[in-house]
Protein backbone atom coordinates (compact mmCIF):
# COMPACT_ATOMS: atom_id res chain seq x y z
CA UNK A 1 0.00 0.00 0.00
CA UNK A 2 1.15 3.31 -0.54
CA UNK A 3 0.90 4.75 2.38
CA UNK A 4 3.00 2.04 4.35
CA UNK A 5 6.92 3.07 4.30
CA UNK A 6 9.27 0.29 5.92
CA UNK A 7 11.84 2.01 7.92
CA UNK A 8 14.39 -0.87 9.03
CA UNK A 9 14.20 -2.52 12.11
CA UNK A 10 10.61 -3.68 11.49
CA UNK A 11 9.54 -0.44 11.86
CA UNK A 12 6.79 0.65 9.59
CA UNK A 13 5.75 3.95 9.13
CA UNK A 14 1.37 4.23 8.30
CA UNK A 15 0.52 7.80 6.97
CA UNK A 16 -2.96 7.81 8.91
CA UNK A 17 -4.41 10.04 6.19
CA UNK A 18 -5.83 12.04 8.87
CA UNK A 19 -8.63 14.02 7.38
CA UNK A 20 -8.02 13.22 3.75
CA UNK A 21 -4.36 14.53 3.81
CA UNK A 22 -1.64 12.84 3.21
CA UNK A 23 1.96 13.59 5.27
CA UNK A 24 0.44 15.23 8.13
CA UNK A 25 -0.27 12.70 10.64
CA UNK A 26 1.67 9.27 11.35
CA UNK A 27 1.44 5.98 13.17
CA UNK A 28 4.14 3.63 13.49
CA UNK A 29 3.66 -0.62 13.73
CA UNK A 30 6.58 -2.41 15.22
CA UNK A 31 6.47 -6.11 13.56
CA UNK A 32 7.69 -9.14 16.14
CA UNK A 33 6.94 -11.78 17.69
CA UNK A 34 4.48 -9.22 19.89
CA UNK A 35 3.10 -6.85 17.36
CA UNK A 36 2.90 -2.78 18.96
CA UNK A 37 0.88 0.42 17.28
CA UNK A 38 2.23 3.92 17.98
CA UNK A 39 -0.40 6.03 17.62
CA UNK A 40 -3.59 5.42 16.11
CA UNK A 41 -4.40 8.66 14.43
CA UNK A 42 -7.94 10.17 14.52
CA UNK A 43 -11.14 7.98 14.63
CA UNK A 44 -12.00 8.77 10.75
CA UNK A 45 -8.37 6.99 9.91
CA UNK A 46 -8.99 3.98 11.67
CA UNK A 47 -9.99 2.27 8.94
CA UNK A 48 -7.02 2.92 7.08
CA UNK A 49 -4.69 2.28 9.55
CA UNK A 50 -6.55 -1.59 10.21
CA UNK A 51 -6.03 -2.00 6.13
CA UNK A 52 -2.45 -0.96 6.48
CA UNK A 53 -1.91 -3.50 9.59
CA UNK A 54 -3.74 -5.95 7.57
CA UNK A 55 -1.72 -5.70 4.32
CA UNK A 56 1.70 -5.94 6.95
CA UNK A 57 -0.21 -9.37 8.12
CA UNK A 58 -1.52 -8.41 11.42
CA UNK A 59 -4.44 -10.38 12.07
CA UNK A 60 -7.22 -8.93 14.15
CA UNK A 61 -6.06 -11.38 17.26
CA UNK A 62 -2.27 -10.61 16.15
CA UNK A 63 -1.69 -7.33 17.91
CA UNK A 64 -0.14 -7.62 21.07
CA UNK A 65 -0.34 -3.61 21.94
CA UNK A 66 -1.41 0.09 21.09
CA UNK A 67 0.44 2.71 22.46
CA UNK A 68 0.00 6.80 22.19
CA UNK A 69 1.93 9.40 23.01
CA UNK A 70 -0.84 11.21 24.36
CA UNK A 71 -4.52 11.59 24.18
CA UNK A 72 -4.97 14.49 21.67
CA UNK A 73 -7.25 13.39 19.17
CA UNK A 74 -4.51 13.09 16.23
CA UNK A 75 -3.12 10.91 17.95
CA UNK A 76 -5.73 9.19 20.10
CA UNK A 77 -8.51 9.38 18.42
CA UNK A 78 -8.49 6.31 16.95
CA UNK A 79 -8.11 3.85 20.15
CA UNK A 80 -11.79 2.82 20.88
CA UNK A 81 -12.11 1.84 17.35
CA UNK A 82 -8.92 0.28 17.22
CA UNK A 83 -9.81 -1.29 20.30
CA UNK A 84 -12.84 -2.76 19.01
CA UNK A 85 -10.73 -4.04 16.01
CA UNK A 86 -8.37 -5.66 17.66
CA UNK A 87 -9.60 -7.24 20.84
CA UNK A 88 -6.27 -8.69 22.26
CA UNK A 89 -4.49 -5.61 22.19
CA UNK A 90 -3.66 -4.06 25.30
CA UNK A 91 -4.00 -0.20 25.28
CA UNK A 92 -0.88 1.66 26.85
CA UNK A 93 -1.30 5.27 27.64
CA UNK A 94 0.06 7.45 30.67
CA UNK A 95 -2.29 7.95 33.79
CA UNK A 96 -3.14 11.60 33.32
CA UNK A 97 -4.86 10.40 30.12
CA UNK A 98 -6.39 6.94 31.17
CA UNK A 99 -9.68 7.87 31.96
CA UNK A 100 -10.46 9.72 29.25
CA UNK A 101 -10.17 6.49 26.87
CA UNK A 102 -12.40 5.22 29.03
CA UNK A 103 -14.96 7.99 29.35
CA UNK A 104 -13.94 10.38 26.29
CA UNK A 105 -17.16 12.77 26.94
CA UNK A 106 -14.90 15.39 28.93
CA UNK A 107 -11.99 15.29 26.37
CA UNK A 108 -14.62 15.16 23.65
CA UNK A 109 -16.41 18.29 25.06
CA UNK A 110 -13.62 20.38 25.01
CA UNK A 111 -12.18 19.43 22.20
CA UNK A 112 -15.68 20.87 20.27
CA UNK A 113 -14.88 24.11 21.93
CA UNK A 114 -12.09 24.53 20.36
CA UNK A 115 -12.65 23.32 16.95
CA UNK A 116 -16.53 23.74 16.47
CA UNK A 117 -17.36 22.56 13.24
CA UNK A 118 -14.49 21.30 11.82
CA UNK A 119 -14.01 18.89 14.98
CA UNK A 120 -16.09 15.72 12.68
CA UNK A 121 -14.13 16.70 9.44
CA UNK A 122 -10.67 16.30 11.64
CA UNK A 123 -10.94 14.31 14.00
CA UNK A 124 -14.59 12.15 14.58
CA UNK A 125 -15.50 10.86 17.09
CA UNK A 126 -13.09 8.83 20.06
CA UNK A 127 -15.20 5.80 21.31
CA UNK A 128 -14.65 4.67 24.66
CA UNK A 129 -12.33 1.54 25.73
CA UNK A 130 -12.98 -1.08 27.86
CA UNK A 131 -11.37 0.05 31.45
CA UNK A 132 -9.85 -2.83 32.04
CA UNK A 133 -7.57 -3.43 28.66
CA UNK A 134 -6.27 0.16 29.55
CA UNK A 135 -2.52 0.06 31.45
CA UNK A 136 -1.96 3.29 32.89
CA UNK A 137 1.88 4.18 32.66
CA UNK A 138 3.90 6.29 35.68
CA UNK A 139 7.12 8.30 35.03
CA UNK A 140 8.34 5.49 33.21
CA UNK A 141 6.78 2.16 32.17
CA UNK A 142 7.85 -0.83 29.43
CA UNK A 143 6.02 -2.92 26.72
CA UNK A 144 6.97 -6.02 25.80
CA UNK A 145 7.96 -6.16 22.27
CA UNK A 146 8.66 -10.30 21.97
CA UNK A 147 12.14 -11.75 21.71
CA UNK A 148 13.89 -9.70 24.58
CA UNK A 149 12.86 -5.95 22.76
CA UNK A 150 11.30 -3.37 24.64
CA UNK A 151 10.01 -0.26 24.04
CA UNK A 152 10.27 1.70 27.20
CA UNK A 153 8.02 4.56 28.07
CA UNK A 154 9.33 8.14 29.81
CA UNK A 155 7.22 10.96 30.75
CA UNK A 156 7.64 14.20 29.09
CA UNK A 157 4.95 16.67 29.77
CA UNK A 158 5.37 19.92 28.49
CA UNK A 159 2.88 20.05 25.66
CA UNK A 160 0.00 18.27 27.16
CA UNK A 161 0.34 16.79 30.83
CA UNK A 162 -0.22 13.28 29.78
CA UNK A 163 2.71 12.96 27.27
CA UNK A 164 5.21 10.08 27.21
CA UNK A 165 8.34 9.64 24.65
CA UNK A 166 9.18 6.60 23.92
CA UNK A 167 12.52 4.38 22.88
CA UNK A 168 13.13 0.82 21.38
CA UNK A 169 15.79 -1.34 23.17
CA UNK A 170 16.03 -2.96 19.29
CA UNK A 171 16.27 0.32 17.17
CA UNK A 172 17.55 3.01 19.31
CA UNK A 173 14.12 4.98 18.06
CA UNK A 174 12.48 7.78 19.91
CA UNK A 175 8.65 8.36 19.16
CA UNK A 176 8.61 11.60 20.03
CA UNK A 177 4.64 12.54 20.12
CA UNK A 178 4.71 16.58 19.84
CA UNK A 179 7.24 17.15 22.78
CA UNK A 180 9.78 17.94 20.25
CA UNK A 181 7.12 19.95 17.88
CA UNK A 182 6.07 19.45 14.84
CA UNK A 183 8.60 18.52 11.90
CA UNK A 184 7.45 18.78 7.78
CA UNK A 185 10.22 16.79 5.82
CA UNK A 186 9.29 18.15 2.63
CA UNK A 187 10.96 21.71 3.87
CA UNK A 188 12.96 20.30 7.27
CA UNK A 189 11.01 22.86 9.08
CA UNK A 190 10.29 22.23 12.66
CA UNK A 191 8.40 24.85 14.74
CA UNK A 192 6.90 23.90 18.22
CA UNK A 193 3.58 22.71 19.79
CA UNK A 194 2.51 24.85 22.56
CA UNK A 195 -1.49 24.59 22.36
CA UNK A 196 -3.50 25.60 25.20
CA UNK A 197 -4.03 24.39 28.56
CA UNK A 198 -1.29 22.16 29.40
CA UNK A 199 1.86 24.04 27.72
CA UNK A 200 4.38 24.79 29.98
CA UNK A 201 8.18 25.99 29.02
CA UNK A 202 9.61 24.60 32.23
CA UNK A 203 8.52 20.87 31.67
CA UNK A 204 9.01 21.30 27.43
CA UNK A 205 12.46 22.33 28.20
CA UNK A 206 13.23 19.44 30.59
CA UNK A 207 11.63 17.30 28.24
CA UNK A 208 13.51 18.14 25.12
CA UNK A 209 16.53 17.46 27.58
CA UNK A 210 15.65 14.08 28.91
CA UNK A 211 15.17 13.13 24.89
CA UNK A 212 18.84 14.10 24.52
CA UNK A 213 19.55 12.45 27.68
CA UNK A 214 18.24 9.13 26.37
CA UNK A 215 20.93 9.24 23.37
CA UNK A 216 18.57 7.96 20.78
CA UNK A 217 19.53 6.70 16.95
CA UNK A 218 16.62 8.58 15.36
CA UNK A 219 13.26 10.56 16.34
CA UNK A 220 10.09 9.29 14.88
CA UNK A 221 7.56 12.65 14.65
CA UNK A 222 3.89 11.67 14.51
CA UNK A 223 4.38 15.24 12.69
CA UNK A 224 5.97 13.94 10.62
CA UNK A 225 8.79 10.78 9.93
CA UNK A 226 12.37 10.13 10.43
CA UNK A 227 15.09 12.01 11.52
CA UNK A 228 18.28 11.22 12.02
CA UNK A 229 19.77 14.29 13.01
CA UNK A 230 19.05 13.58 16.38
CA UNK A 231 21.01 16.04 19.02
CA UNK A 232 20.84 19.12 16.15
CA UNK A 233 16.78 18.46 15.74
CA UNK A 234 16.01 18.76 19.55
CA UNK A 235 18.56 21.11 20.23
CA UNK A 236 16.04 23.20 17.52
CA UNK A 237 13.37 22.38 19.15
CA UNK A 238 14.27 23.94 22.34
CA UNK A 239 15.15 27.03 20.10
CA UNK A 240 11.99 27.36 18.19
CA UNK A 241 10.06 27.13 21.74
CA UNK A 242 12.51 30.09 22.88
CA UNK A 243 11.59 32.09 19.92
CA UNK A 244 7.86 31.83 20.28
CA UNK A 245 7.91 32.14 24.27
CA UNK A 246 10.18 35.16 23.57
CA UNK A 247 7.96 36.73 20.83
CA UNK A 248 4.54 36.06 22.98
CA UNK A 249 5.98 37.13 26.12
CA UNK A 250 6.82 40.41 24.36
CA UNK A 251 2.86 40.95 22.82
CA UNK A 252 1.46 39.71 26.64
CA UNK A 253 3.93 42.56 28.53
CA UNK A 254 2.47 45.27 25.53
CA UNK A 255 -1.17 44.22 26.55
CA UNK A 256 -2.12 42.81 23.07
CA UNK A 257 -4.94 40.54 22.59
CA UNK A 258 -4.78 37.27 21.28
CA UNK A 259 -5.56 38.25 17.65
CA UNK A 260 -2.60 40.91 17.35
CA UNK A 261 -0.56 39.04 19.47
CA UNK A 262 -1.15 35.93 16.78
CA UNK A 263 -0.26 37.90 14.05
CA UNK A 264 2.66 39.68 15.47
CA UNK A 265 4.06 36.76 15.65
CA UNK A 266 3.44 35.09 12.46
CA UNK A 267 5.01 37.59 10.85
CA UNK A 268 8.15 38.11 12.91
CA UNK A 269 8.90 33.97 12.61
CA UNK A 270 7.55 33.84 9.23
CA UNK A 271 11.30 34.06 8.09
CA UNK A 272 11.96 30.90 10.06
CA UNK A 273 9.95 28.24 7.85
CA UNK A 274 10.89 27.48 4.14
CA UNK A 275 7.01 25.74 3.92
CA UNK A 276 5.32 29.21 5.02
CA UNK A 277 6.96 30.37 1.74
CA UNK A 278 6.28 27.64 -0.44
CA UNK A 279 3.13 26.49 -2.43
CA UNK A 280 -0.01 27.20 -0.59
CA UNK A 281 -1.12 23.60 -0.03
CA UNK A 282 2.48 22.77 1.77
CA UNK A 283 1.62 26.07 4.02
CA UNK A 284 -1.39 24.60 5.05
CA UNK A 285 -0.08 21.39 5.73
CA UNK A 286 2.34 22.84 8.23
CA UNK A 287 -0.58 25.38 9.68
CA UNK A 288 -2.87 22.78 10.73
CA UNK A 289 -1.82 21.02 13.77
CA UNK A 290 0.46 23.73 15.04
CA UNK A 291 -0.93 26.97 13.78
CA UNK A 292 0.49 30.16 14.88
CA UNK A 293 -3.52 30.68 16.49
CA UNK A 294 -2.60 27.75 18.90
CA UNK A 295 1.07 27.88 19.26
CA UNK A 296 0.24 31.46 20.50
CA UNK A 297 -2.73 30.86 22.71
CA UNK A 298 -1.36 28.07 24.60
CA UNK A 299 2.01 30.57 25.53
CA UNK A 300 -0.11 32.89 26.25
CA UNK A 301 -2.15 30.80 28.64
CA UNK A 302 0.28 29.66 30.24
CA UNK A 303 1.90 33.46 31.08
CA UNK A 304 -1.46 34.23 32.29
CA UNK A 305 -0.56 31.66 35.12
CA UNK A 306 3.27 32.21 35.42
CA UNK A 307 3.12 36.01 35.08
CA UNK A 308 -0.48 37.43 35.40
ZN1 LIG B 1 -0.70 16.98 20.78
Amino acid sequence: MDNITALGGDVYEIDTRMAGFSGITAGYLILGDRPCLVETGTSTSAPVVRDALTSLGVGPRDLATVVVTHIHLDHAGGVGDIAGFYPEAEIVVHEKGARHLADPSRLMASARMVWGDRMDTLFGELAPTEASRIRALGDTGAIDLGNGRTLSSHYSPGHAKHHVGLIDSGTGDLYVGDAAGVYLPQTGDLRPATPPPDFDLRTALDSIALFQALGPQRLLFSHYGPVTDVQETLERSAEELRVWVDLTRQAHSEGMDLDHAVAMVRDRTRERYAALKADDATAEQFELLSGAPSNVAGIMHWLDRVQP
